[in-house]
């Protein structure tokens, strides 16, 4: 691990783009090994910080691509791998980093990891699901109530909008918990490595994604209220019987394949 650090002193970490930097060796090699990338294989990992899984992400032998938001961070990580082929850096916010493109390009499926800065988590989960063809899997390290939310059942506090979006696509393995104190500076929250791989076809029957997520969002808006109440405006009563659904229950106690069911009935055709 020591190795992989910089001889010259550390940048400071920025608030700003969630910094908190693993250093514990053991945590490091345990989350590589979950990755378990082959030779052939394409992994991107997101926000490489100061290299702590990079080094022995490179070492596994696939193709590496690194995306760091920080100019500084990025830099230093251009001059490390300067003589290394197999590890390419691009600086900037992965939020719009074109992965269909670089999948194409490669004609290959990515590896995805990051231990990801928590103000990115949820909206970066959510822009993959409309490039899960290029995603064979992801391995992330999460805030605790973010895996959580992610792997929840129906009926569950945790369960609701990132959940149901996520499940009709993806399955969610929780796979450990990592402390605060294997970071530096420490978040003041417990973290998560989750395995998130794409399902064969989601959940249900096949709707428009983006039909599918307003149904979802609205549903959601007010999760208090009942289903019957929170679609309103979609003037859904024949839909709910169509699609089996009592509209009296409430959005968190319907699984992803029974919003896929009432979006195909609210969306006809
Ligand atoms: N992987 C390193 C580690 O485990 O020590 C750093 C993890 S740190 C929690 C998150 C990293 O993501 C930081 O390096 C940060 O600069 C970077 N980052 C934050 N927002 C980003 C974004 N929108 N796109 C790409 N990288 C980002």
């Amino acid at each position: 691990m020591a190795s992989d650090l910089p001889a010259t002193p550390l940048p400071r970490a920025r608030k700003r783009f969630g910094q908190h930097f693993l250093h514990d060796p053991a945590i490091v090699r345990r989350i590589v090994n979950c990755v378990a990338a082959d030779e052939g294989e394409t992994v991107v990992e997101i926000g490489p910080g100061r290299g702590a899984l990079t080094g022995l992400l490179a070492s596994c032998g696939a193709q590496l691509h690194l995306v760091e938001i920080d100019r500084e961070l990025a830099g230093d990580l251009m001059m490390r791998y300067a003589e290394a082929p197999a590890v390419t850096v691009h600086t900037g916010d992965v939020l719009r980093f074109d992965f269909t493109a670089l999948a194409g390009q490669l004609n290959t499926r990515l590896v995805l990891v990051g231990n990801l800065p928590y103000n990115i988590a949820s909206p970066l989960l959510i822009a993959l699901l409309s490039v899960l063809d290029c995603v064979d899997r992801a391995i992330f390290m999460l805030q605790r109530e973010v895996a959580q939310r992610l792997a929840a059942m129906p009926g569950s506090r945790d369960y609701g909008r990132l959940t149901v979006m996520v499940s009709r696509s993806c399955t969610v393995e929780v796979l450990f918990d990592v402390r605060p104190g294997a970071f530096q500076p420490p978040p003041k929250v417990d973290s998560t490595l989750v395995w998130v791989c794409p399902r064969a076809a989601p959940l249900g029957p096949p709707v428009d994604s983006q039909a599918y997520a307003q149904v979802v969002r609205t549903a959601f808006s007010q999760r208090r209220k009942t289903l019957r109440n929170s679609l309103r405006s979609y003037h859904p009563d024949l839909a709910f019987k169509e699609a089996g659904i009592d509209p009296g229950t409430r959005p968190e106690t319907l699984s992803a394949a029974q919003f896929a069911q009432l979006t195909a009935a609210l969306y006809p055709g």
